[in-house]
């Protein structure tokens, strides 16, 4: 089976007609000759969930993911929203613990396993998100941080429940800066990490596994990073706003 994916994160962008209009355009353009290279999920705001949805309805190979969800059922939450309101809406994906969301939010690898628990049990697959600020890279500590973002977030699940997440390295020095891992970085850590999916599911789960690289993907370095033998894909933020440019890192493969 493929294990490719390309998910574009859109983070607090666009006016809502934005959002759908590029929904509308990649809907149209991506095809199966690109779906047989790749899954492709886009990230919306809450408010373009709907009408993303709906723009991609009947399209397989076309999935939205949300970009977070509360780690509650329902309740006196104000603001928040629910995996079963995601659910309901069809929407497939909800991407967790992004390193925005950790810095910003204060959002721990306990809080986030109660997230990815919680998506689970609505059917929703969750993109969970780790990597290492450069202070812990220039360090040297990148692989015992990444080790427990893994095993405090998702190692907690069984292996059928594990076998529905995507994992998404994103080194933080590398999101939003332009300045990209080598392929050379990227795919030692995500060897790293193949590994220790292995170690804890064992061998098929760790061939199975989507591990998505993200930090300043672009077209053009989006073939080198693809072309690891354990990165999977991408997940994507600035350049998933401009149609070329998404297009052309989906294309990459
Ligand atoms: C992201 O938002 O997850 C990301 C990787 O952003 P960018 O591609 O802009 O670095």
């Amino acid at each position: 089976m493929n294990r490719n994916i390309v998910a574009g994160n859109w983070k607090m962008n666009l006016r809502l007609q934005e959002g759908f209009d590029l929904a509308h355009i990649l809907a149209s353009e991506l095809g199966p000759a690109d779906f047989a290279q790749a899954q492709v999920i886009l990230g919306a705001p809450y408010i373009h969930l709907p009408g993303v949805v709906e723009a991609v309805q009947g399209i397989a190979g076309l999935h939205v993911a949300a970009q977070n969800i509360h780690q509650e059922d329902r309740g006196a939450y104000t603001g928040e929203i629910s995996a079963e309101m995601l659910q309901s809406l069809g929407c497939g994906y909800a991407i967790i613990g992004h390193s925005e969301r950790r810095q910003y939010f204060g959002e721990t690898n306990a809080l986030l396993f109660t997230k990815v628990q919680k998506a689970l049990e609505y059917g929703i697959k969750p993109i969970y998100c780790l990597g290492e600020t450069l202070e812990e890279r220039e360090n040297g500590t990148t692989f015992p941080v990444v080790e427990r973002q893994l095993r405090e977030g998702v190692f907690g699940l069984n292996a059928e429940q594990f076998g529905s997440v995507v994992i998404a390295y994103e080194p933080i020095w590398a999101i939003g800066t332009g300045k990209t891992a080598t392929p050379e970085q990227a795919q030692e850590v995500h060897k790293f990490l193949r590994g220790q999916v292995a170690q804890h599911f064992g061998d098929d789960a760790a061939t199975q596994v989507t591990l998505l690289y993200g930090g300043s993907v672009k077209p053009k370095n989006a073939s080198e990073l693809f072309a690891c033998p354990d990165i999977d894909g991408g997940l994507v933020g600035g350049a998933s706003l401009k149609v070329e440019d998404f297009l052309a890192i989906i294309r990459s493969f």
